[in-house]
């Protein structure tokens, strides 16, 4: 197959927008359309200091390394997980995001859960009962948005997918879930304390931002995280697949016909964020999930230490 630009061997064929391109006009491609995103949805400008968080995967890492050729001022955060599964997933993932950061020339924030905590992931997980991924996901967002309010930066970008998102939009409507439908969306407006959100990649598919990575030689980790290894949001993006598989373009059209009507699912009234008596990060309560989540993981070693 031939590049429709250059006619050169193609590399890459999008069924979805019947275009097939070659290793040289692929990038330009990617870029274009990351910016006709990050536009669209007013995300950011070249004025704000953008954060990116890192999780040294491919699709966060080509995120940052794309905004920085597009010009923004853009940084990296990487919350070291504390997680092993047999191979050093958290320090491999570490270390990919610090090549990044050298080879851009930008700074990477880190930040280590089990300082912080006290507990890494997988210790978390052990004292609280609670499935891991829940844990991770407060620890994730609360250090996001305390680094971006230390470190000053406006906005925080993540690397979401076409693919991620499409299941979680299919799981949401699989239970007509209102109020994370109500949520939905690629920008997430700052409000309280709470910085603002974007995913500038939420029209790109997985596939698409493997061969950006690929055809800028970023070293990413190939492995999933160990404990998303047989998580339901697979099994949907697999059935979604199927469904892109015979009707290219169905994800994307799911996304953007939801986008349209996505009003109609606006929650009620939301309680009112003030700051943690503690750290004072926003939260509806007085003392915040995370803080809780802490205090709760210190009497638990301390109850272990006298047994
Ligand atoms: P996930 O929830 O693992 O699918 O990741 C979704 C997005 O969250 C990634 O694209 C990153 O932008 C961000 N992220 C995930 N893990 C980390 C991490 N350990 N440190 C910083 N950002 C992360
Ligand atoms: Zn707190």
């Amino acid at each position: 197959m031939k590049c429709r630009k250059c006619r050169q061997k193609a590399i890459i064929y999008m069924p979805e927008h019947r275009l097939a391109l070659c290793q040289q006009c692929y990038a330009p491609w990617f870029l274009d359309h990351t910016e006709r995103a990050i536009k669209k949805f007013h995300m950011f400008t070249h004025q704000d200091r953008v954060l990116v968080a890192v999780s040294g995967g491919k699709d966060s890492l080509a995120l940052w390394h794309a905004l920085t050729e597009l010009g923004y001022e853009a940084d990296g955060l990487y919350i070291d997980l504390g997680i092993d599964g047999g191979f050093g997933y958290s320090d491999k993932s570490k270390q990919a995001c610090m090549r990044l950061a050298e080879r851009l020339h930008r700074t990477l924030h880190t930040v280590s859960v089990a300082e912080e905590v006290g507990a890494s992931v997988p210790e978390i997980k052990e004292l609280t009962r609670r499935v891991a991924c829940s844990g991770c996901g407060l620890v994730k967002r609360y250090f996001m948005n305390r680094i971006s309010l230390d470190a000053d930066y406006d906005v925080i970008a993540t690397g979401h997918n076409l693919d991620d998102e499409a299941a979680v939009l299919f799981a949401n409507t699989l239970r007509w879930d209102e109020e994370y439908l109500a949520r939905q969306y690629p920008v997430l407006q700052e409000r309280d304390g709470l910085r603002k959100k974007v995913k500038p990649f939420i029209y790109f598919t997985e596939k698409q931002t493997t061969v950006y990575a690929l055809v800028n030689r970023i070293e990413y980790v190939r492995e999933e995280c160990p404990f998303a290894v047989g998580a339901t949001s697979l099994y949907h993006k697999g059935i979604l697949n199927e469904l892109e598989h015979h009707s290219p373009g169905t994800k994307r059209r799911f996304l953007d016909g939801f986008f349209k009507i996505r009003e109609r699912f606006s929650s009620p009234e939301r309680a009112k964020l003030t700051p943690c008596q503690k750290c004072g990060q926003p939260t509806t309560t007085e003392i915040c999930a995370y803080c809780r989540l802490v205090d709760h993981i210190h009497r638990r070693q301390a109850a272990h230490s006298v047994a």
